[in-house]
Order: C-alpha cells, then structure tokens, then sequence
C-alpha cells in the first residue's frame, strides 16, 4: 500500500462501535475500493478490498453518519427534538391513488411527483423493492409519476441509496433525493465538501425513521406469515391505507399482517444499535421531513386504526418550503399549518428517544466504545427534558449491554 493509499480508519471505527448506518457513501465515493456486502443479521456493510486515497478517506471521516452528524443549521426556530423549521402542517396528497399508496397521505410522493413535472428536478435517486426479491430493496432512478407511485411506501429494511451517487452526480441535470435522515445528513456533510452537490441535488427529502430492522424482520414476519421468501412476487411493509397491513404476495394467494404487529411485534425487534443512539431521526438537514400525522387515542398514545392517510410535513428550507407552496398552489396536495407544539402528541416515541440520547451516547466513552460526533444537534438541550431516573436508566443499561456485547438489544 502507497503512502498516498490507506486502509480507511473511520470505516473500520465505525464497524467496530456498530455505528455503520450502512448508507453506501463510503463505497460510493472510493471508486470500488470499498464495495457494500450483505452482513448478518442483515444489513449492508462496507468491506474495503483496496486502498483508498487520502483525500477519499478525509471525505469519508467528514461525512459518514456513523462518524460525523450533519449539525441541524442554527436560527430562531430550532426545536431540541423536531429540529428546525420554516413552517409545518399536516395534510395528504389531493389525488386518491397517491394517497393511498403512500405510507401516511403520500406527502413524499406527491411533493416527488410535482418537482418532476414542474421541471425542478430531472429524476429522483430514492428506494424501492428489488425486482430481484421484493422483501428486499434497491436503489432506483424514477424519472416519471408512475415510476414514484411504484416505489411508494416505507421499507423497512436496510437500504445504501447513496452507493451509487457518484454516478448520479455524472448525469446532466438535476436530481432529488429521499433517504433516511442518517442518509440526508452524509449527502449534506459531502457537500460541504463538494459544493456543486447542492446544484446537482437542489432537494432532498427525508423522513421521521423509528430505526432500520436488519432483514432478520423481514424473516420474521414471513415465517408468522408462514409464506416462502421465494414464493413473493410483491411485498409491501405498510401503505396502500393508513398505516394499511404488511402484505406478502404469492402466486397461491395473500397473506397479511397489520402494522401495530409487524411493526411492532417483530419489526422493531430487530433495529440496528445505531438508531438507538441516533441524535437526528427526524431529517433536521433534509429540505422537507415528513412523518406519520398519528391521531393520539384516549391515553395519548398514536392509534393505527386504519384511516385516509394524513402526513406530518416539516419544511426546513427556503427550497422545501418553495417545492410545498408550489405543489399545494397546484392542487397536488392539501395542508393544514400546525403548532411545533402538537407534533409531541403524534410522535411521542421520537421525543422519548431524543431525551436520552445524551445519556446512552455518555456511556460510550466510559465502555471505552467510539461515538460519532453529534454537535450541534440540541442533545444537551433534550437531554434536560429527561428525569432524572429515564437518564440514569438509560445511561445504565447502554453501559450494561456495551460490555456484555448485547448493545443492539437496548
Ligand atoms: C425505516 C423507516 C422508519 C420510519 N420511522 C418512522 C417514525 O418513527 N415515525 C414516523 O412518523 N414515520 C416513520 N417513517 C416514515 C413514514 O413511515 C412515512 O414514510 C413518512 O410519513 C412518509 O410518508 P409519505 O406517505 O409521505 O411517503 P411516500 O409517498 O410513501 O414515499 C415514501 C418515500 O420514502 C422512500 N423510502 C421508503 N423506504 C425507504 C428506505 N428504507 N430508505 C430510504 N428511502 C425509503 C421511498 O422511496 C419513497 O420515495 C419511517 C420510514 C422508514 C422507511
Ligand atoms: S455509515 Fe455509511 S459511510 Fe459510514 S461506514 Fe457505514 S456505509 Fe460507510
Ligand atoms: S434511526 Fe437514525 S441512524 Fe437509524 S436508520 Fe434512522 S436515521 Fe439512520
């Protein structure tokens, strides 16, 4: 190996403190020096087989997610747990197809679907079932409104979408992008790095992430399903209704699970350590984050008894909020403006985990387990709407799980 040439450190620390979110910015970016490889449980990995410059590897250390956290930006309206904003609402795709297809009201794929007509964008680089095996998922290039409804809906599974972005970033054009918040905050941090980036990809989307189950889950449910994995010819995690059921498709028939048990009866079982320590889950650095608009039912809880979808619809940017403004004026969907305040009541399991990520992230250290750096993202602030026994819980059970290797468990 050249001087000029190294192993990367920051993707073997990150490994090494399961802090790899698997988003595929590593491999995209290193010229197929490092390649992403399926890994038990079920994600994909980086694996290096060459030698990496130097400037590659300072890239790298910038802005893997599992390294560096994107900083939400600073101003007045910065909320320690949902970030910042320009304004929110909620509301839903007008048309009923998109509305329907959607996880929650279609929000991403109505707001994809007019970026696309209006000419602000070229193609969207986002995610979707693989042809190949459709429980599991790939990243897709769609260019017109039937290609974005295809790909409707959450997967809830491992996904590298920004594997491929420098190929995306060779196009003519422009592209947005969609991706879990840990994939928005690599993409910003690169182009930090890389300023034509932000010409290329004038938006990326996100949305509010629970955490991604390996594909262990995925098992799951088709073994409770009691269906083949080579038997599906289409499977949908949720969508199609709100939340609307987990459905395995096969050539003898339909078999389906409703949300509240995939989800979480197996789903978030199988969640990586990552996400339990993840500092911005809610897309603070995306131009637009959406998330389900849950309904509380009478012990303030989110009820998931099937409805028309409704979605949450933060916009951060002048550029998420232009896009909204446009697609609302042209009758693409409907909205409804809400207080930061309310969001507490849809979302009660996001604000639980950003309380205490400062407590679990403290034990780090102490298990002598490396951390990505989190700056700038509220977690202090957060971390004083905690009690005083939810933080030592929690610092005490990350320290306990950390030395005995159980950490994914938390
Ligand atoms: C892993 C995961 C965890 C989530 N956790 C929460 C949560 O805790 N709280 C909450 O309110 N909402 C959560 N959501 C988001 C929520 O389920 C909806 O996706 C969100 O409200 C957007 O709905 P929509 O109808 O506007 O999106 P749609 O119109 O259905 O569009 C969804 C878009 O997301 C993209 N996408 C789907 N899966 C992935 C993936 N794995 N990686 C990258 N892109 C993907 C699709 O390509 C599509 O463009 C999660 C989604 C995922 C994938
Ligand atoms: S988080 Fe992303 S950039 Fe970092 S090591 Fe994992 S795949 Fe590579
Ligand atoms: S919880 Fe955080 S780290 Fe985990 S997939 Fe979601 S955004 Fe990425």
């Amino acid at each position: 190996m050249g001087s000029s040439a190294v192993k990367s450190a920051t993707v073997r620390r990150v490994l090494s403190g399961e802090l790899c979110v698997g988003c595929g910015l590593c491999a995209g970016i290193s010229s197929g020096s490092i390649t992403m490889t399926p890994e038990p449980p079920g994600y994909a990995r980086p694996r290096q087989v060459a030698p990496i410059p130097r400037p590659v590897e300072a890239k790298i250390a910038a802005a893997c997610p599992g390294a560096t956290v994107a900083p939400w930006p600073g101003g007045a309206r910065v909320h320690p747990y949902w970030g910042p904003w320009r304004s929110i609402h909620t509301g839903a795709a007008k048309s009923p197809a998109v509305r329907f297809e959607g996880s929650s009201g279609g929000a991403i794929s109505a707001l994809l679907i007019h970026a696309l007509s209006t000419g602000r964008v070229d193609r969207v680089l986002h995610v979707g079932p693989d042809p190949a095996d459709p429980t599991r998922n790939a990243t897709v290039i769609s260019r017109t409104a039937e290609e974005i409804l295809a790909r409707a809906g959450s997967r809830y599974a491992a996904s590298s979408p920004l594997e491929s972005i420098r190929d995306v970033l060779a196009e003519p054009g422009r592209t947005a992008f969609v991706g879990k918040p840990c994939d928005i905050s690599a993409l910003r941090n690169l182009a930090q790095l890389e300023p034509s980036i932000s010409e290329k990809i004038p938006l990326m989307i996100s949305f509010f992430c629970g955490g991604i189950p390996s594909f262990a889950g995925v098992e799951r449910i088709l073994a409770a399903l009691d269906v083949k994995r080579a038997d599906v010819t289409e499977f949908r995690f949720r969508g199609r209704g709100w939340p609307g059921n987990c459905t395995a498709v096969t050539p003898t028939g339909v078999a389906e699970m409703s949300y509240a048990e995939s989800w979480g009866g197996h789903l978030s079982k199988e969640v990586q350590f990552r996400c339990k320590i993840c500092p911005d889950a809610v897309g603070g650095v995306a131009d637009i984050a959406c998330a389900d608009a849950w309904y509380g039912d009478d012990d303030g809880y989110p009820s998931f008894d099937e409805q028309e979808g409704r979605s949450l619809i933060i916009c951060r940017t002048p550029a998420g909020e232009s896009l909204l403004k446009s697609a609302v004026g042209a009758s693409e969907l409907d909205v409804e403006p809400l207080e930061v305040g309310e969001i507490e009541r849809m979302q009660p399991s996001q604000a639980r985990r950003k309380r205490v990520i400062f407590s679990r992230t403290a034990a780090l250290p102490v298990s002598l387990q490396p951390q990505p750096k989190m700056a700038g993202l509220r977690i202090v602030e957060a971390a004083r709407r905690a009690s005083f026994g939810e933080a030592v819980r929690n610092f005490l059970g990350t320290l306990r799980r950390t030395l005995r290797g159980t950490r994914s468990r938390l």
